[in-house]
Formats: structure tokens, C-alpha cells, sequence
């Protein structure tokens, strides 16, 4: 990663500006989830850079507010760290017609303090082999920059089963780095669901609670960049010597290991001499081990030393407990149908759950909406396309007989027990106003029914709710539920 100096004349700014910003751009990428990144930082331009002072451009006050607010610390630590020191970024707001003025009057962010978030340096710290004076010694982790998010901490991540063993066994290592039998503690699991925050916690927790000096976190794509670096700048000693002195070393996704030969090698070397110094070892793979093609089959080996757990995509308990969480983090209520909603169709993954929270917040706020289930079905639909498949008799049914909490397979048995035979009728009710199919097919879901029975029912339904206000609130609460999971 290339480090830009400040300009020592004035203009010309524009380019210089781009480029800087376009370095910020590039590291705060990874700090925070894509959809933050499209929604709040790809609006911003740069306008220029004077003096170590970089202009940018901002759509709106309230966006300046959001920014200020959520990510004030991210670009101080950014912009430091691209211009040095000195270095200060201002905002304009874009309908601000001085903006354009060669000293427009800037809206104050806060100056570069000394001590930044715990976990990022306060002074901006060379990567090795990225150029500038070598200043790998062995102060502990708040002299350098151990390139940990602050927001990825246990306290932050939700538990469920999907990632009961990997949080456990992490929630070990952070407590005892180096001490238990999980070295190396390899995390491996799909994308968005949770290695690197939960990897990072470690560092977090391990720093925090003074079990660890020394931590660095580093993508394996990183650890490549400067290995290289560290070989052309003929720095290689400065840039082993510094890995091999962490207390806890976290490479995350090293996947991206593959097919670099002379790479692993060195990091090959790296964890030995780690290992046996008792330091530890935390890996991040998008899939387990001795799946890693073009990984040399000693570092296989090495892996298969500590323990190595998965993180499976979060069950819908978990999504909502994630969505209830991070809605509380940003100040707002939501809505038990809204949570749900977007908890039933947004499945995939944390990462699309974060982002599909965050337009959310973002549309409420930007086209001055209430956070109800309209503006939720318009951004899920954004997210993860169109939601949920048509409804079906099935779901009905399940729907259902979870509603009266009676076994599914007897609504589709003989039986004529009256609690059973209320629920059928219902769900035959709904089956006919919901869904395209015949009469003759709604009977044969109900285990070869007669279409003459299902009309049975239809009426039966009607009428009851025309005389009972309770029965009618039943059905109605049902008819919701399949509308929040999105069927209707
Ligand atoms: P991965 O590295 O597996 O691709 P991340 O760790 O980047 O995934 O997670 C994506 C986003 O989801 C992050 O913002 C993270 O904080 C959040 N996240 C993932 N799992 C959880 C969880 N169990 N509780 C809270 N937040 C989570
Ligand atoms: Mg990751």
C-alpha cells in the first residue's frame, strides 16, 4: 500500500485529492459492510487537497451528521494514516454554493486526536515494507497498528447455534492466547457470517484484557502485498521479524494462500517459529482445510494441530436476536413485524442482514418514511431481490398448526376432533383465498379431501367470523403472519 505524502506546494489539487481519497476509499472498504460502504462513502467526493488538508463533498447535511456520527473515528484514523499526522479532513455540504471557493468555510470534524479507537494506532505506522524508516520493536499492541475493528468484539456478536463452537473456542483463545490446545484456531464458514468479526474479537478481547501485547491482523491477501514488498524493498527481515513477534497472529481468509508458492513458505516459517515460542495462531478460510487447493500440504498439516470449527449461516432465532441487536446499537425500535420480515427473507447471510438494516435506517431517514413494513418490503426487495416464492398450501397449513400449536400431519389426517377440525378449516379457507389452486387440489392436500368439503369449510369460515369478533381476529393474526413472512 502506497503511502502519499502531503503536498509541499499548492494546487494542483484536484488529482491529488482523487488519489488520496481513492486510498482512504480503499481501506475504509474493509471496515465496514458493503452496503454501508455504497450507501455513505461512495456519494462522497473529493474536491482537494491543500496543505495536508483534504476537502471532500457531502450531499447533504443530514449525511454529514450520519458520517460524523457512525464513521468520524474510521476517517480520522484513515486519513492519517494515508497523509501522516498533520493531516485533516474537511466537509462540505453540497448545496453550500461557497463549497466551490478556494477557502470555503469547512464544517469542523474533529482534529486528528492522539489517541485514537483502542486498536488503531495514534500514529500512522508504516505497514512493513510499505517504505519509510523500519519501526519494528517490541513496544505492545497500542504502538503500532494492529489493524483491528473496535466494533468486532464478542460482546458485539450475537450467539446462536450456527456458531456456538466457534465462538466458544474463540472466546478460549482470547482468554488464553497461546495456552489451550486450539493452535491453531482455524474459523471456516461461508461469507458474511462472522469469521473476521469473530476472529478480530480476539485480538480485541486478548489487548483489552491484557492477556496479549502484541496483535496484528492481517488478511492473507495483505500479508502477500508486503511480502513482496518486503522482498523488492530488500526489507525481508524486517517483515518476518515483525510477524514473529506478536503474542496473537490473525490472518483472515487464507484461502487467497492458494498458489503462492514462495508466500506460504515464508508464513510456513512464521507459524512454526510462532508455535513453538507458544504464541497464538488464529486462521479465517472459507472453507475447511483439506478443502484449500494449491495449499502446500505442510501448512494442511500445521492447521490440523489446534481445532479447526465452522459458522453456519444464523437460524431465524438468531437473525432476529442479530436484527434486535444492531437496531438497538443505532438508537431505533423496530417494530416486531418489521424484524421479522426482514429476518424471514433476508437469510443468507449477517452481512445482507447488517446492509439490509442500514438502507433501511438510510431510506427512513432520506426520504423522510416511516420504518414500517412498506419501506421494509422496498428495501428487502433491493437486497435479495423479490421476496419470498408464492405461497403455497404447505405453508398454510405449517403456518397453521403452528398458530394452534397442534401436530401438522393431523390436519391432513381423518381425525374429527374439534381444535383439529377448526384449524383445517381455516387453513382450508386460507388455501382457497391465497393461492391459485382448484378446489380439487386443496381437498387432495387435506388427504384426498372432496371439493364439496373444502366449500364446506370455506363457508363454515365466513360465517363464524361474521358473528365472532375472536374467531375473526384468529384467522386475521394468521392471514399477517403469512403476510410478514412475505408469502402474501
Ligand atoms: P465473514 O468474515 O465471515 O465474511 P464478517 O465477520 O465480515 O463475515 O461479518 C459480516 C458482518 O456481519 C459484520 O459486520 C459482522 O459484524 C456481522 N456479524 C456476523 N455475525 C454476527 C453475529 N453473530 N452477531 C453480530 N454481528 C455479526
Ligand atoms: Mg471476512
Amino acid at each position: 500500500m502506497s503511502i502519499i505524502q502531503p503536498p509541499t506546494a499548492a494546487p494542483p489539487e484536484t488529482d491529488e485529492a482523487r488519489r488520496a481519497w481513492q486510498a482512504c476509499l480503499d481501506i475504509m472498504r474493509e471496515r465496514v459492510n458493503t452496503q454501508s460502504f455504497k450507501t455513505w462513502f461512495e456519494p462522497i467526493e473529493p474536491l482537494h487537497l491543500r496543505s495536508g488538508k483534504l476537502t471532500v463533498q457531502v450531499p447533504s447535511q443530514f449525511f454529514y451528521d450520519w458520517l460524523e456520527e457512525h464513521y468520524g473515528d474510521i476517517f480520522t484514523a484513515t486519513v492519517t494514516r494515508v497523509l501522516g499526522k498533520e493531516a485533516s479532513l474537511e466537509y462540505l455540504v453540497r448545496h453550500d454554493e461557497s463549497a466551490l471557493e478556494p477557502e470555503p468555510p469547512p464544517l469542523p470534524l474533529q482534529q486528528p486526536t492522539e489517541q485514537l479507537h483502542s486498536g488503531v494506532a495514534a500514529e500512522a505506522t508504516p505497514t512493513p515494507g510499505a517504505g519509510g524508516p523500519p519501526r519494528y520493536d517490541s513496544r505492545p499492541s497500542e504502538a503500532f497498528s494492529t489493524f483491528l475493528n473496535p466494533r468486532y468484539t464478542f460482546e458485539n456478536f450475537i450467539k446462536g447455534d450456527s456458531n456456538q463452537l466457534a465462538r466458544a473456542a474463540a472466546s478460549a483463545v482470547a482468554n488464553n492466547p497461546g495456552g489451550t490446545s486450539f493452535n491453531p484456531l482455524v474459523l471456516y464458514g461461508g461469507t458474511g457470517l462472522g469469521k473476521t468479526h469473530l476472529i478480530q474479537a480476539i485480538g480485541n478481547s486478548a489487548i483489552a484484557t491484557r492477556k496479549a501485547r502484541r496483535v496484528i491482523y492481517v488478511s492473507s491477501e495483505k500479508f502477500t502485498v508486503e511480502f513482496v514488498d518486503a522482498i523488492q524493498s530488500d526489507r525481508i527481515n524486517d517483515f518476518l521479524s515483525f510477524y514473529r513477534s506478536m503474542d496473537v497472529l490473525i490472518v483472515d481468509d487464507i484461502q487467497f494462500f492458494s498458489g503462492k508458492e514462495k508466500t506460504q513458505d515464508s508464513f510456513f516459517h512464521t507459524f512454526n517459529e510462532l508455535h513453538q515460542l507458544g504464541k497464538q495462531i488464529v486462521l479465517s478460510s472459507d472453507r475447511p482445510p483439506k478443502e484449500l487447493k494449491g495449499l502446500d500440504d505442510r501448512l494442511l498439516s500445521r492447521f490440523q494441530w489446534g481445532l479447526t470449527a465452522d459458522i453456519q449461516p444464523p437460524d431465524l432465532e438468531t437473525r432476529i436476536a442479530i436484527l434486535r441487536k444492531k437496531s438497538e446499537n443505532e438508537g431505533i425500535d423496530l417494530s416486531q413485524d418489521v424484524v421479522e420480515f426482514i429476518a424471514t427473507n433476508v437469510n443468507s447471510n449477517v452481512r445482507e442482514l447488517e446492509g439490509c438494516l442500514i438502507s433501511l435506517l438510510a431510506k427512513a431517514s432520506l426520504e423522510g418514511r416511516d420504518v414500517n413494513l412498506d419501506l421494509a418490503r422496498d428495501v428487502v426487495r433491493m437486497v435479495v431481490g423479490d421476496v419470498r416464492s408464492p405461497i403455497t398450501i404447505e405453508t398454510i397449513q405449517r403456518t397453521v398448526c403452528e398458530y394452534f400449536n397442534i401436530p401438522e400431519d393431523l390436519i391432513r389426517a381423518k381425525t374429527r376432533k374439534q381444535e383439529v377440525v377448526n384449524a383445517r378449516q381455516i387453513a382450508m379457507f386460507l388455501a382457497k383465498d391465497l393461492t391459485n389452486s382448484s378446489l380439487k387440489t386443496i381437498g387432495l392436500h387435506f388427504g384426498g379431501r372432496d371439493h364439496s368439503t373444502v366449500i364446506h369449510a370455506y363457508q363454515s369460515v365466513e360465517d363464524q367470523m361474521r358473528i365472532d369478533p375472536k374467531y375473526q381476529a384468529h384467522v386475521l393474526q394468521i392471514r399477517r403472519r403469512l403476510q410478514v413472512m412475505g408469502h402474501v
